[in-house]
């Protein structure tokens, strides 16, 4: 049962599988806010390479945390008060961000935010500790995974809008980089909660993915469809 009077649905899962997609679509749908809070983590990430911030120093860390005030939105984050929504998605930050969010004390930091807004409102968080960690209680949790090549690939072409040029092989390391580091950190590592349920979208396009979703929300009586 969860002990919040509000609906909190957890999105986990590997790299670049579709969750913020889904995620987004989904709470747009039902009217639901979205957080991302991969770009929670993103933020912290950006904050730290812009202060020079030695990893294997955790009194500069509590020192850079204590400076952090982030504002998240469903698509805009603010660092102290600066627009970082579009900063906090390059390939530097994405190189670094797996060897940040593994530290205790940012987890401690951004889990207290997540919870505090699931506290207030209805949400759809997507990330990779939200079913296990930020949300045990969540009313659904759904595990997404989809084929490696079949990731790499949609990243590459969602990468291909923007400025920055980065090869696939690139983003296929990254990914993979990632999803190691991610699933083998001793604080609250990726995993499949036991009762989440697993979100293979390799074949699905998006409505099918939603209308799974809406569909178990619905058998829960969530929501009405
Ligand atoms: O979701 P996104 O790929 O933007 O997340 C970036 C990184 O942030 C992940 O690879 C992971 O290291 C970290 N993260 C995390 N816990 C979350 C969300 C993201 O550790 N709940």
């Amino acid at each position: 049962m969860n002990p919040n009077s509000f609906i909190n649905i957890a999105i986990d899962g590997y790299s670049s599988c579709g969750k913020s997609t889904m995620a987004k679509a989904l709470a747009k749908d039902i009217g639901f806010t979205y957080i991302d809070s991969g770009a929670m983590y993103r933020c912290v990430t950006l904050y730290f390479i812009t202060k020079h911030i030695d990893l294997d120093n955790l009194d500069a860390i509590h020192q850079a945390l204590n400076e952090i005030e982030l504002d998240v939105h469903e698509n805009q984050f603010l660092l102290n008060g600066n627009d970082v929504s579009a900063a906090i998605r390059s390939m530097q930050i994405s190189q670094m961000v797996s060897k940040v969010s593994a530290i205790k004390a940012v987890r401690i930091k951004m889990v207290a935010i997540q919870q505090a807004i699931g506290n207030t409102k209805n949400v759809v968080m997507d990330g990779r500790d939200i079913g296990t960690t930020v949300f045990p209680a969540a009313q659904l949790k759904i595990f997404m995974t989809a084929d490696p090549a079949v990731r790499a690939k949609r990243r590459f072409d969602e990468i291909q809008q923007k400025a920055e040029k980065v090869s696939l092989v690139e983003i296929a390391e990254n990914l993979n980089m990632r999803d190691y580091e991610d699933t083998h950190r001793s604080e609250s590592p990726l995993r499949q909660a036991e009762d989440a349920i697993v979100l293979d979208n390799t074949f699905l396009n998006p409505i099918e993915q939603l209308n799974f979703v809406k569909d178990l929300l619905s058998s829960r009586q969530l929501i009405a469809l």
